[in-house]
């Protein structure tokens, strides 16, 4: 069964199963049009008219011979041809996936997972904050000056370098811990002195995972992070331990205002 209904004057085709909109008539003019098999059969009724500016080596379907880069090109390497998988046997997922049903997945986002929340979550959830820097061989000097910069600054919890992938960071990083009333002065202070560096400033709530994948703001560019089996730590009671932000540095320097 499939809804019909106009814009513009084209007609939609809804169907209520699928939720996907058909090709209007005029958009499947052009796929007719554009379709290989199609191609093909209007080249070979208007070979002899395309000939005339083409040459005969066009007119039967050959590629002008290379000249310049790309015949050097050829000269190294000879024609390319496709790779072709050696590969046998029957696909793991059997023949039938394609007539599978569409199903709605339930929401990942926290509080979402049986539709839209009834109401915000307080933003007092929030109990401290995480600044992740992410840095390579080609921009760790970088993350020296912003660590010693920030360290000279805040009475922030710094975290040792990571050299290689920890936790859920797929690169190189340190990060430092900061408590909530800082918030209005760092996140500016990283906009101004980040250096490019991709920075991932994220909340500390009961729910690491969410702190990491739904709750995040990112200085300049964001990247992967690896948290989908975070699990909130507990308590020998069960309760979630939420993280605790205890400074390891004391401030030397004056902020620069
Ligand atoms: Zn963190």
């Amino acid at each position: 069964m499939c809804d019909e209904y106009r814009v513009n004057g084209d007609k939609f085709r809804v169907d209520p199963n699928e939720r996907t909109v058909k090709n209007t008539e005029i958009d499947q003019q052009w796929a007719d049009w554009l379709a290989p098999t199609r191609r093909s059969m209007l080249f070979g009724a208007g070979a002899a008219a395309i000939g005339l500016t083409l040459g005969e080596g066009a007119a039967r379907g050959e590629d002008p011979p290379a000249s310049g880069p790309a015949a050097a090109f050829l000269a190294l390497n000879g024609p390319i041809k496709p790779y072709i998988s050696p590969d046998t046997g029957v696909s793991e997922w059997g023949y039938e996936t394609l007539k599978q049903p569409t199903a709605r997945p339930k929401g990942l986002w926290p509080g979402t997972e049986n539709g839209l929340p009834e109401k915000p979550r307080p933003y007092t959830d929030i109990k401290s904050y995480h600044a992740h820097f992410y840095f390579d061989q080609d921009t760790f000097e970088k993350a020296t000056l912003i660590r010693r910069w920030a360290g000279e600054r805040f009475p922030v919890e710094l975290g040792d370098w990571n050299l290689t992938p920890r936790g859920p960071h797929v690169t190189p990083s340190f990060y430092f811990g900061f408590t909530n009333d800082l918030l209005p002065i760092i996140v500016p202070w990283l906009q101004l002195n980040s250096l490019g560096l991709t920075t991932l400033v994220h909340p500390n709530t009961d729910d690491p995972r969410a702190d990491h994948l739904y709750y995040t703001l990112w200085v300049n560019r964001s990247q992967p992070v690896n948290a989908y089996n975070m699990k909130a730590p507990r308590d020998k009671d069960g309760k979630a331990r939420v993280e605790k932000i205890l400074p390891n540095v004391t401030p030397t320097v004056k902020l620069e205002v």
